[in-house]
């Protein structure tokens, strides 16, 4: 029997002063929540949207690549694998092994997750670790006192609403709390004027998937009786006969019979922002036509498996990969990351690889445990802040690889058991020991 009054035992509160407040529930917000909360911190989770688990839940049977450290499922304790555990007491209808390429380790160490599950399991994990937490709370701008942060403003039907914390840590992925704070930042990459494609995925139902990845994987690629040495070339000529249709994609299988999840390239070379509400509009329009178009192209081609497929739903959002990262105390660099640089303050790591970025920059394997430093989610001047997942202090090519969400996950999770210290120590961030934060976190089993 549904008791009301438990419903809403979670609400956020005005009047109380948290620990901890997480800004953005994706990847890095659920891992920050997680262990603010798991580490004794009374810790509120703010989402703008409509669905904790950014990316890994908007984006429809996704691969989490990495929740694992490699392609055996060798754990990472902690946080991933109590996500795994909760996960996998569902069953195979809640998950199954992802796509791997044993080549580029972009695609490793995943678990293809039902988004409804994930959500289903993210909402009981806050409950049962006290957490409070509310979606459709956008996060507008924050509450400073000079260079210190002391909560957050959120803008909702309500109006809008303070929340007051020791500590808050941006998780909003484009870091919003950060910018709005003043926090130097740096969009892209302006060096190469190079941006990211920004994606709508989207789920097609009523395919045969056996037949359509015999059809994916051949090599020639047969489309219209033609051959092409690649899906590229198949997709530019399909373009040219009238259909609008993306250059690249790659596939998911799911959980569900008959349903491929698909991650189309959308925006590649077009160079759209993902912190500009119009950009983001185009992107749907853009995403919702080629979802469309590749339905026609597959009947009207009679691509194998794909004859009577349909169009079962697109992405909750226009999925971005990269935008605003903070500048902050160290900027994670490609050295760091593709040598792996033996940090002393070293929170969390990065496994994978790297997308390709334009024609001349192909897939590229990351050093795998690529270790990752404290004092990159410190801000250079502002206090009471942390800034975790993809929004971070790195350079653009230090985040570009192992941007995947086990890693991401992995540094929410430190900035969350760093901010929990924080609040019990009266200390700011900057000035926290950061062997405290890796002792808790081998208290949580963590496995770097
Ligand atoms: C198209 C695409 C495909 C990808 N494919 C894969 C894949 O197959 N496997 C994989 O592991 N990784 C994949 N990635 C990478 C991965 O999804 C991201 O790097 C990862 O999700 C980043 O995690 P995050 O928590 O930092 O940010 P996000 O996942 O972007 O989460 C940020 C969250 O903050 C919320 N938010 C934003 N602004 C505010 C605000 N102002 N107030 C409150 N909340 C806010 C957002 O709604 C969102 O829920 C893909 C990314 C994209 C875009």
């Amino acid at each position: 029997m549904i008791d009301l009054h438990q419903l809403f035992a979670r609400q956020p509160k005005s009047s109380k002063h948290y620990d901890v407040i997480v800004a953005g529930g994706g990847p890095a917000g659920i891992g920050a929540a997680l262990a603010s909360a798991m580490s004794g911190a009374s810790t509120l989770i703010l989402e703008g949207r409509s669905q904790f688990g950014g990316t890994a839940t908007a984006g429809m049977w996704m691969n989490f690549n990495w929740i694992f450290r490699s392609n055996q499922e060798d754990s990472r304790g902690g946080i991933h694998q109590i996500l795994v555990d909760r996960i996998r007491a569902f069953g195979p209808i809640a998950s199954c092994p992802g796509r791997r390429d044993p080549v580029i380790l972009n695609d490793g160490g995943n678990l293809d997750i039902h988004p409804e599950y994930l959500k289903k399991v993210l909402f009981d994990l806050f409950e049962e670790y006290e957490i409070d937490y509310s979606l459709y709370a956008p996060i507008v701008g924050v509450l400073k006192e000079g260079d210190l942060v002391t909560g957050v403003r959120v803008g909702s039907k309500e109006g809008e609403t303070a929340y007051h914390a020791s500590v808050v840590i941006d998780a909003t992925g484009d870091g919003d709390a950060a910018y709005f704070a003043g926090c130097a930042m740096e969009n892209s990459n302006p060096a190469a004027g190079w941006r990211a494609p920004i994606t709508l995925l989207f789920a097609l139902c009523n395919v045969d998937v056996d037949r359509f990845y015999a059809w994916y994987h051949k090599k020639p690629i047969v489309l219209q009786d033609r051959e092409f040495p690649n899906l590229r070339e198949a997709m530019a000529w399909a373009d040219s006969q009238g259909y609008t249709v993306p250059i690249g994609f790659s596939v998911d299988r799911g959980t569900l019979p008959g349903v491929l999840n698909f991650n189309f390239s959308t925006t590649r070379d077009m160079f759209f922002d993902g912190t500009r509400s119009y950009d983001l509009t185009v992107v749907e329009k853009l995403g919702v036509l080629q979802a469309t178009e590749l339905v026609r192209l597959g009947r009207d081609f009679k691509i194998p498996g794909l004859e009577n497929a349909g169009l079962m739903r697109t992405g909750g959002f226009a999925a971005v990969r990269e935008t605003r990262r903070l500048i902050g105390e160290y900027i994670f660099t490609e050295k760091d990351l593709m040598e792996g640089t033996d940090f002393p303050d070293a929170i969390a790591s990065k496994y994978g690889g790297r997308d390709p970025m334009g024609d001349d920059y192909p897939n590229t394997n990351i050093h795998q445990g690529a270790l990752y430093p404290y004092r990159s989610l410190i801000p250079q001047k502002i206090d009471g802040l942390l800034v975790a997942g993809r929004c971070g202090s790195a350079s653009f090519q230090g985040h570009y690889g192992g941007k995947s969400m086990g890693n991401m996950l992995a540094i929410g999770q430190a900035a969350g058991c760093a901010a929990a210290l924080c609040a019990k120590d009266g200390v700011q961030p900057r000035e926290l020991d950061y062997k405290l934060v890796q002792r808790r976190l081998m208290e949580m089993d963590v496995i770097l």
